[in-house]
């Protein structure tokens, strides 16, 4: 099985995903965590700003992941984040990709859950940044999964084992 996970910054996505890989066996695929970890100074510039890092370079940590782990289900988080990802990683995945979550908080509760942690990135000119490119860009994402048969929404204002239940229910 494979899964996209999506919600706003401070979603609460980082711990569904968790929950989803332990419960279903998945390999987990974290955009943001491994680029965090590989990307050079200048790609760590663009990070801390708030704003996509060029998708060719995404793209080849995802094919390496994929590579090395045969024959597994994944849990894509913070990938893909633009309709270019997404068309991509279908072709990666020869379109086996069979759900697109979307956990949805208001603008406010995200910015408000985004204030209390304090990566670099975190700062208010950067969330701003990355929620309006999530708005505009990311989101788009779940309506074209929708609109396939393979998005659905759960409510992410409620409590972590609430929101996890939900998700469950809707995998088959
Ligand atoms: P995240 O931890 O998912 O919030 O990601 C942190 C930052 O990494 C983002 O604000 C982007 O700068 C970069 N990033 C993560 N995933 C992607 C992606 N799929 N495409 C482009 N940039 C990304």
């Amino acid at each position: 099985m494979n899964i996209i996970v999506q919600g706003p910054q401070g979603s609460g996505k980082g711990t569904q995903v968790e929950k989803l890989v332990q419960k279903y066996n998945l390999k987990h695929f974290d955009a943001g965590s491994l680029l965090r970890k590989e990307a050079s100074e200048e790609i760590k510039k663009i990070m801390d700003k708030g704003e996509l890092v060029p998708q060719y370079y995404v793209k080849q940590l995802v094919e390496k992941f994929i590579a090395e782990n045969p024959n597994s289900g994944f849990v894509f988080d913070g990938y893909p984040r633009t309709i270019d990802q997404y068309e991509e990683l279908k072709t990666i995945l020869q379109n086996k990709i069979d759900y697109v979550v979307n956990i949805e908080i208001s603008i406010d509760e995200s910015v408000r859950r985004l204030s209390l942690r304090g990566r670099e990135d975190d700062k208010p000119e950067a969330i701003k940044r990355r929620l309006q490119i999530y708005h505009t860009q990311t989101h788009p994402v779940f309506e074209k999964a929708v609109a396939e048969g393979i998005g659905f929404e759960v409510n992410g204002e409620q409590s972590i084992e609430q929101v996890f239940a939900d998700i469950c229910r809707k995998l088959i």
